[in-house]
């Protein structure tokens, strides 16, 4: 370590060094176990194989993937209802200043996120750089803003009604939610004749695309998600009645052949 004016400095090699030794030694002061119901397992700082002193490496990977410790990722099915009742609240408000607003934004966001990469320089770039790339990313595949404004909406509105709670912190799991909801806009594609993939996403980028995209829809949200929860609850109740009707009109076909 040298001694400069404002303190001392270490070299960046040897910062590396001493955070790897610190993840790699067990550390006596962590929890024993892991709190998670049923795990059972050693946290990362006991175990020596990360800093977590509350929870076991499994645990904190799942909550780099989904946004919380134990709360799995929303499926597509789970967030369609809430998806339709946001485009139909779009559709027909679309000249609502904070739709207007939040529209240009994300077309801002889109626009001015560099050219595209490619995939194999995506995988080596750091976290802020590679929600950028994302960002050019949708450009490329013409996602319109329309459509991730509505996904963000969506997945607001389905942890607003989420019974289960997010399993941590609620901002947290929403902003990831978003970003993975986003992601599988354009999470891979074709090119001459080829199919290919871009690597799952985890981690500190999809806080990122997280927060770029409530910064751009957040006043949408805290204007409309209430009409918009009243939206999807109306259209679950008119399905509802027409299921039934459907229902009742096969069993008085039935009926009719003497079944
Ligand atoms: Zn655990």
């Amino acid at each position: 370590m040298l001694p400069t004016a404002k303190g001392f400095y270490r070299p960046k090699r040897t910062q590396r060094s001493a955070f790897a030794c610190k993840v790699a030694t067990p550390n006596e002061d962590a929890l024993r176990v892991c709190p998670i119901p049923g795990c059972g397992r050693e946290p990362q700082a006991r175990a020596g194989r990360g800093l977590s002193l509350f929870h076991c490496r499994y645990h904190v990977q799942h909550r780099n993937r989904h946004g919380s410790l134990w709360k799995g990722t929303y499926p597509a099915s789970e967030l369609q209802p809430y998806r339709r009742a946001a485009e139909s609240f779009l559709k027909a408000n679309p000249s609502a200043p904070e739709i207007v607003a939040a529209l240009s934004a994300l077309h801002d966001l889109q626009y001015w996120a560099g050219p595209e990469q490619r995939m194999v320089d995506v995988l080596t770039m750091p976290p802020k750089r590679k929600a950028r790339a994302f960002f050019a990313r949708l450009r490329a595949n013409e996602v319109p803003p329309s459509r991730l404004l509505a996904i963000h909406l969506a997945v607001t509105a389905a942890v607003a009604e989420d019974t289960i709670g997010p399993g941590g912190e609620p901002a947290e799991y929403r902003l990831v939610q978003i970003a993975k909801a986003a992601h599988r806009t354009a999470s891979g594609g074709t090119s001459g004749g080829v199919t290919y993939r871009y690597a799952r996403s985890t981690g500190l980028v999809l806080r990122h695309i997280g927060e770029a995209l409530d910064d751009a829809c957040g006043p949408v949200a805290k204007a409309h998600l209430d009409a918009i929860l009243r939206l999807k609850a109306e259209r679950h109740r008119l399905w509802l009645q027409a299921h039934r009707a459907d229902h009742l009109g096969i069993g008085r076909r039935l009926g009719g052949k003497g079944v």
